[in-house]
């Protein structure tokens, strides 16, 4: 058992999902692309590779490791394109989405000229994020175009485009509204290309959700356009996958029975900090106790636990669904000990497969 903190990847767990995945793909046509701002932790891919159709990026650094470690379909996505990054991005890209019709200028004739194909990101102005923050359909969003004119002026340099207006969506029948809305406004252009992306954000992998509807609904889609439709799950393909496995070191009461544990929210698990959200953590019976991180955060807080048993110095706590948002968000605030990385295998035993040491915080920086 690797020593604690550290983040475990349930393979059997994730095969689950690999399995909805692949399921979804054969019974719509559409494809999926693994995006990698939500998940980027490489050494899982060998268990994703075969049920996915590749990956999507952010960036140049990630869309260099969807090449270099999953392979297969890469798609080439970013807010800005940097002169000095385009041509590298290109020669790691099967096709490149731009953001707005600035940098489609600037750059598709070098796509054209490396011969992978280009797209636009398309801006619906609706979405179902209930998070300012992240919210792609906020007002003034500079996240893809929206105006009919402007988008008719790429479509000679496009082949298609990608529209991400989910955000966690368990809702299929507002999914399906969405679309209908997207079919609506935006039909006459679609039809003129060849591919469209709905982004990610559709959590189809979660209990109960009607998997063979949202397929029905894909293939209605393509076969109405002529188009190849791409999903790209980041949440959806690892949700519930991944624990952060942590270890009691003392115990406070100050008013209220608080258990200090070798991790922390902020650098471990920032989400939870930025969405004001509560860290899933166990409810299994009457001993409550509030799970706090060992930096000099005051908030750091993961949230309630409920035990069946006292907790004592030295217990481990599981931190349930901690791979989407969080490995890729890992930092060193506080000095605080990097989590390591572990994958639990189908037949139960647990191997390492990276962990961080004293060099790794000195080298992040100078
Ligand atoms: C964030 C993002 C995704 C992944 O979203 P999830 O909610 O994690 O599925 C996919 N595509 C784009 C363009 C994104 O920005």
């Amino acid at each position: 058992m690797p020593q604690t903190p550290h983040y475990l990847i349930d393979l059997a767990r994730l095969r689950e999902n690999m399995d909805k995945i692949a399921h979804l793909r054969e019974a719509s046509g559409a494809r999926a692309l693994l995006a990698l701002k939500c998940f980027a932790t490489w050494s899982v891919f060998d268990h994703m590779r075969d049920f996915m159709d590749g990956t999507t990026s952010s960036s140049l650094y990630e869309l260099r490791l969807g090449r270099e470690t999953f392979g297969k379909e890469t798609h080439a996505y970013s807010v800005a394109w940097a002169d000095h990054e385009i041509d590298e991005a290109i020669g790691y890209a099967d096709k490149i989405i731009f953001n707005s019709l600035g940098q489609l200028d600037r750059f598709s004739d070098r796509a054209e000229a490396a011969g992978i194909a280009a797209g636009l990101r398309l801006n619906p102005r609706f979405s179902t994020s209930g998070f300012d923050l992240a919210d792609p359909a906020r007002p003034f969003s500079r996240l893809g175009e929206w105006d009919m004119a402007r988008l008719e002026q790429a479509l000679d340099r496009i082949s298609g485009v990608m529209i991400h207006y989910n955000c966690e969506n368990a809702d299929f029948d507002l999914f399906d509204r969405q679309l209908t809305r997207i079919e609506d406004e935006f039909g006459a252009l679609l039809h003129r290309l060849d591919w469209v992306s709905l982004g990610g954000g559709i959590h189809f992998t979660g209990q109960g959700y009607p998997l063979d509807r949202l397929a029905a609904r894909l293939r209605a889609f393509q076969d109405r356009f002529g188009v190849q439709a791409y999903l790209e799950p980041g949440e959806a393909s690892i949700t519930e996958t991944t624990t952060l496995e942590v270890s009691v070191l003392d115990i406070i009461d100050n008013g209220k029975q608080i258990a200090i544990v070798d991790s922390s929210t902020e650098a471990h698990m920032l989400d939870l900090l930025i969405y004001r959200q509560d860290a899933k953590l166990p409810d299994e019976g009457p001993h409550e106790y509030q799970i706090a991180g060992k930096t000099c955060l005051a908030g750091d807080i993961f949230g309630t636990a409920r035990l069946a048993r006292p907790l004592e110095v030295g217990d481990r706590i599981s931190i349930r669904d901690a791979a989407g948002y969080t490995m890729v968000k890992k930092n060193w605030f506080n000095g605080v000990a990097m989590p390591a990385i572990a994958h639990r295998h189908e037949d139960g035993t647990i191997r390492t497969v990276r962990s961080f040491d004293y060099d790794d915080y000195k080298a992040s920086l100078s």
